[in-house]
């Protein structure tokens, strides 16, 4: 059926404010997502897991032009902007440039602009063009397997596209933030923790900062529709504080993960009970990268996922055992 709600193309998707890091510095942040025509890729399918696609509609330079000034409307003095598109801020097609030199010249307080990409953006003229010194480029590479990133995230696009692009940033030094994805479907538990794991051995070669993202079932896409007939759960969050465990105390970039939907049945998820304390314990261990955040937060769902770590490998599938045997319609 046809949605009829109603977009406003003069209205930003969201702004919210929370907190970030410049450097080693804990900042407030402002972020916003700006409605745009979206992303290209997502009109060619898009991602496996991506539903960004339905915040975008036909927008004008001025419809555009309104939306900033909503932004500058709820902007007070934070030192960090994060500017996304649902999709990539650096293409002409979402985000013209007399728009991109509009947004850098209106904030003259921020000292750091952080916005979304894909790779094939990342050219020395896009580069060029943002303000010196007060920008990142964030890079959603979600894994540094060729082939899961084919095959299960459907990317549209290979490691030694990242790569590139990450040598133009490096060249230009503007610093990157490399997105990874947590569980994307057909992974076991297991291999979804060896992926990332893997993933951030790479991406800690060319990133200031690397952020985990367990995947959050959205609305209209491929991986919900897996997700309703029980075909995939989100990652467990012992898995992400296995991956936390795993890579920290290793110096270089920084690690973060500040979940979407987490403590939900989209989201990253353990039994409940325990899923707080946790979610507290990795909000934590982002800011001070101290693995001892993570110590200490048992319970006796990590038994299952134990299991599930196991069993899930030796019988060659990836989808949601509990749901299939019947023992957790819920979560
Ligand atoms: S995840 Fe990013 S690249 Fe993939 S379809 Fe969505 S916006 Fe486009
Ligand atoms: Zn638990």
């Amino acid at each position: 059926m046809r949605s009829t709600r109603t977009i406003d193309r003069t209205s930003p998707v969201a702004i919210w404010k929370e907190e970030d890091m410049i450097g080693g510095e804990r900042v407030k942040a402002m972020v916003a997502i700006l409605r745009t025509k979206g992303c290209w890729w997502s009109k060619s399918g898009g991602c496996s897991m991506c539903g960004y696609n339905v915040e975008s509609t036909d927008v004008s330079v001025d419809d555009l032009k309104a939306q900033l000034a909503k932004l500058l409307d709820r902007y007070d003095g934070e030192p960090m902007l994060k500017v996304y598109t649902s999709g990539s801020f650096l293409d002409e097609n979402e985000v013209p440039s007399t728009i991109k030199g509009e947004l850098f010249d209106s904030f003259p307080r921020v000292r750091r602009f952080l916005i979304e990409s894909r790779p094939e953006f990342v050219v020395e003229s896009t580069i060029d063009s943002l303000p010196k010194g007060r920008s990142a480029i964030a890079l959603g590479l979600e894994s540094a397997d060729d082939d899961v990133l084919d095959r299960s995230v459907r990317k549209g696009f290979h490691l030694n596209d990242y790569q590139r692009a990450a040598d133009v940033l490096a060249s230009g030094s503007v610093p990157l933030r490399t997105y990874l994805l947590l569980k994307p479907p057909y992974l076991t538990e297991a291999r979804a923790i060896k992926d990332t794991t893997a993933s951030i051995e790479v991406a800690r070669r060319t990133s200031e900062t690397i952020s985990i993202n367990p995947l959050n079932v959205q609305s209209h896409t491929l991986v919900e529709a897996l997700w309703r007939r029980g075909d995939y759960r989100p990652p467990w969050l012992w898995s992400l504080v296995e991956v936390l465990r795993c890579t920290a105390g290793k110096g270089g970039p920084r690690i973060l993960s500040t979940p979407s939907g987490g403590g939900t049945p989209r989201g990253v998820h353990n039994c409940g009970k325990c899923d707080r304390k946790i979610l507290d314990a990795v909000e934590r261990f982002s800011y001070t990268q101290d693995v001892r955040e993570l110590d200490g937060l048992e319970c006796g769902c990590r038994h299952e996922w134990e299991g599930l770590l196991l069993y899930q490998d030796r019988m060659r599938t990836a989808v949601d055992l509990d749901r299939h045997l019947g023992s957790d319609q819920e979560r």
